[in-house]
């Protein structure tokens, strides 16, 4: 088999799907060549000669494009598409609730198996993208809002007096949410945390942050606001309003607000309203981190700082992209796991196991066909 690893070519996407060290472990078995495009590993502070020194080809666009698995970060577009060879395997964030892209995939008959779609079982836990890329995320949050804001986040006692720590606030605490919490309370921030999902409070309160209630008003909400397989779905009105009422309070005292929400396949819930920023702090930063989803925050926009009443919300999208080679490491390593799924480990054979309930969730398309339920 030829293994390919195209250059990714959407603006600002500087990871990439392999690095010297998943193509070292899948070049091993001598049973399959691997391709890499020139130059695709650049962005991630991997030079070609590196990955030429585990046995990667360095070629050109079309023989990463026309290998019989094709490793991306980002879905095929455009020129790409008609690169593809009909049969070839596609791995990838594909962006299953795309329709059209789903649909393009098809039409170039490849197999499209998208990671987004990995059913959080404890198998699927080495190959799952989202968490090894949302943790980054949660991180670089936290960077970006202590780059943007005007003051300390500890607290400091200096002879010129003494610095008020930083009052940090999460809304919505899953992979991102929970390592912003880990990351502010390391530079000395003081932490309130908040999440639809009743789960999440021990978790915040486990990492030294203060859980911020938003009580449900019957057992329907609190079924609701459980939700499933991990991920949270919409929740009532009325339970919306009642957190948008207390989150107002909360955010007249905050200093960095960094929002995570989002539910899966539809857009992020609105949660902080024009008039909850206009009553913040002029110093305040926000960072919305679901922006690519339509943001968490009326007024931020894509690739953006906004400023409103001194308040700087930050709209940056793909900030996994701005810790490119740590990103690149550990989206590498979580594709090999799922290519480690099709591949013998003592034969090198590769075959896909099509009745494994992680090649099922993940199959978008074959044979021309859309098979995803969406
Ligand atoms: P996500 O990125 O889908 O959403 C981020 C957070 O936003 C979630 O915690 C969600 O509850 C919250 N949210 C949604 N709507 C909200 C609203 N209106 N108000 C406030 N918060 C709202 O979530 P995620 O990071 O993918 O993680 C979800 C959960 O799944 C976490 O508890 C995580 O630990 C768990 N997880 C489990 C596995 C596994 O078991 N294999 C793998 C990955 C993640």
């Amino acid at each position: 088999m030829i293994i390919g690893i195209p250059r990714e070519t959407r603006d600002g996407e500087t990871r990439v799907a392999a690095t010297p060290e998943t193509v070292k472990k899948l070049a091993a078995s001598g049973k399959h060549s691997i391709v890499v495009e020139a130059g695709a590993g650049v962005a991630s502070s991997i030079p070609d000669p590196d990955f030429q020194s585990v046995g990667a080809h360095i070629g050109m666009a079309a023989q990463a494009l026309g290998a019989d698995i094709v490793l991306k970060v980002r879905g095929p577009a455009g020129a790409e598409l008609a690169q593809l060879k009909r049969g070839a395997m596609l791995v990838g964030l594909l962006n299953p609730f795309d329709a059209s892209a789903v649909r393009s995939y098809a039409d170039a008959g490849v197999s499209g198996f998208a990671l987004e779609k990995l059913p959080r079982i404890t198998r699927a836990q080495s190959m799952d993208v989202l968490s090894s890329q949302a943790n980054i995320a949660g991180y670089k949050a936290v960077m970006m809002a202590g780059n943007t804001y005007g003051r300390f986040m500890p607290m400091l006692m200096t002879a010129a007096g003494t610095v008020k720590a930083a009052r940090v606030l999460v809304l919505g605490v899953g992979v991102a949410g929970l390592q912003a919490i880990a990351t502010a309370k390391r530079l000395g921030a003081v932490i309130e945390a908040s999440d639809v999902r009743p789960s999440v409070k021990d978790q915040v309160e486990s990492l030294g942050a203060k859980w911020v209630d938003v009580p449900y008003a019957n057992d329907e909400e609190r079924k609701i606001a459980e939700g499933v397989g991990g991920y949270a779905r919409p929740m009532p009105l009325e339970w919306m309003a009642r957190q948008s009422a207390i989150i107002a309070e909360r955010c007249k005292n905050v200093d960095i607000l960094i929002t995570t929400a989002l539910i899966p396949g539809r857009p992020a819930p609105k949660l902080i309203k024009a008039e909850t920023v206009a009553a913040m702090k002029p110093s305040a930063v926000i960072v919305d981190l679901a922006i690519e989803q339509g943001g968490n925050v009326e007024g931020s926009e894509l690739d953006k700082i906004v400023v409103k009443n001194g308040v700087k919300i930050v709209g940056f999208s793909n900030l996994p992209g701005r810790v490119a080679a740590d990103a690149s490491a550990l989206y590498a390593r979580n594709v090999l796991n799922f290519l480690a799924l099709s591949l013998n480990a003592k034969t090198g054979e590769f075959a896909v196991p099509k009745d494994d309930e992680i090649i099922q969730a993940t199959l978008l398309c074959e044979n021309g066909q859309v098979v995803a339920k969406g």
